[in-house]
């Protein structure tokens, strides 16, 4: 039998499909209104009979960071993506998008080089290039984003006719239908071409704008489950887990509850000593500002060190934990050349921002603000549809459980698989 060898994990060949699904932005605390509501049969199934557990995240809790964590089965510290934007060293700020930016293989290119059919597929295109890289597309496998579905080719995406395959128009970008899209998407590809591996990443937009218990919330976690439940149906292992948690961060009258970071350090140290990168930041601001939970600081003209930056901020109402590059990278597996000096990370109900001029909050008036990227979103679910073996419990049981096994569990845990 064949084996996979990435990042000091041995992954055994699949003997039946197995699906990997992030959804983004899904905390525990949809799953749990889910349940309560009596909305999500199939995933409830899946807790009962196979296997169920809170896992931990890649902290900073933002998406690029936890995708490429659960695509390469490791920490930002052996992949190196830990934002979705940073300040590299020419002092450029720099969408982490790039595959060039990516340092480790995939779970599934290695998979596809030998010989596997696997597929990806994402809501965002921003997070396409890496999840796919290194994929050859010539061979049967597939990549590409629901936003941009309708303008796949077979060379840049080893499909074309996505939008006939899933049998939906083009989603919009905000709507719920951009993550079902990519659902319905791999529906179709399993029941046509039997791949071995499919991850299956979504978009949060709905977790943004709506909290659990929300009419809109609770139709699209229906939805979901609808859709996992007939991807179990045509027997695959099933792996659901999260990029993030989200939560709640604004103040008593409805207004975001942030920290112009920023502003507070030109007063202190003056304009331009200092610079604050809000990693959150991506093409996709309209429903969070860019106000994340976790920015980095760093000290450009010599007045602030991190040092006093600490003993400033750090016991701020709002403010969780200020920590030096060494800290930081030591607790969160980060890599420190693209770490800041000083990383400032809120607590549950406060997110950070760089200068309030910076931020665009028109778009925030429709609803209070949610968001993530500090410690308390990186709790998510880990949920996969077969029970796991007796290792993989006391495993599980021993701890820590991190969201980046989700591939080992599902492939080298599940009973099904072995
Ligand atoms: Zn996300």
């Amino acid at each position: 039998m064949k084996t996979i060898h990435l990042n000091g994990i041995t992954y055994r060949w699949p003997a039946c499909p197995v699906v990997v699904i992030c959804i983004d932005g899904g905390d525990p605390s949809y799953i749990e209104q889910g349940l309560r509501d009596g909305i999500i049969p199939n995933i409830a199934r899946f807790m009962r009979d196979g296997f169920s557990a809170i896992a931990e995240g890649t902290v900073p809790s933002f998406t690029c960071p936890n995708n490429m964590s659960l695509i390469t089965g490791a920490p930002p510290a052996v992949h190196g993506i830990s934002g979705n934007y940073y300040l590299n060293e020419h002092g450029a700020a720099v969408v982490m998008t790039g595959p060039e930016l990516l340092r480790s293989r995939t779970i599934i290119a290695e998979f596809a080089d030998a010989g596997a059919r696997v597929v990806a597929i994402t809501a965002k295109d921003k997070l396409r290039k890496q999840l796919g890289k290194g994929l050859d597309l010539t061979q049967g496998n597939i990549s590409f984003s629901s936003e941009y579905a309708s303008r796949c080719t077979l060379t840049e995406n080893g499909i074309d006719n996505v939008l006939e395959l899933a049998g939906m128009p083009q989603p919009d970008m905000y709507s719920m239908d951009l993550s079902l899209f990519v659902l319905e998407a791999g529906i179709k590809l399993l029941e046509r071409d039997h791949p071995d591996l499919l991850f299956l990443s979504l978009t949060d937009y709905i977790q943004h704008k709506h909290a659990p218990g929300d009419p809109v919330a609770n139709e699209f976690y229906a939805r979901i489950d609808e859709k996992i439940g007939r991807l179990a149906e045509l027997g695959a292992v099933v792996a659901l887990t999260a990029d993030h948690g989200m939560n709640d961060k604004s103040t008593r009258d409805g207004a975001p509850n942030v920290i112009f970071l920023q502003d507070i350090l030109d007063l202190e140290f003056g304009p331009g000593d200092t610079r604050v990168i809000c990693p959150i930041t991506d093409a996709f601001v309209k429903h969070h500002g860019a106000l994340g939970g976790f920015v980095r600081v760093w000290c450009l003209g010599g007045k602030a060190t991190p040092r006093a930056i600490i003993d400033l901020v750090q016991d701020m109402p709002g403010i969780a934990m200020a920590l030096d590059k060494d800290e930081v990278c030591r607790r969160f597996e980060l890599p420190p050349d693209r770490e800041g000096d000083v990383a400032v990370i809120g607590d549950i109900g406060t997110v950070i921002g760089a200068a309030e001029a910076e931020h665009d909050l028109s778009n925030l008036a429709d609803a209070r603000l949610r968001s993530h990227g500090a410690v308390t979103e990186a709790k998510v679910p880990f949920i996969l549809s077969r029970p796991v073996s007796a290792d993989f419990l006391r495993r599980a049981a021993a701890g820590p459980l991190k969201s980046h096994q989700i591939f080992d569990y599902a492939i080298n845990g599940t009973e099904a698989a072995q």
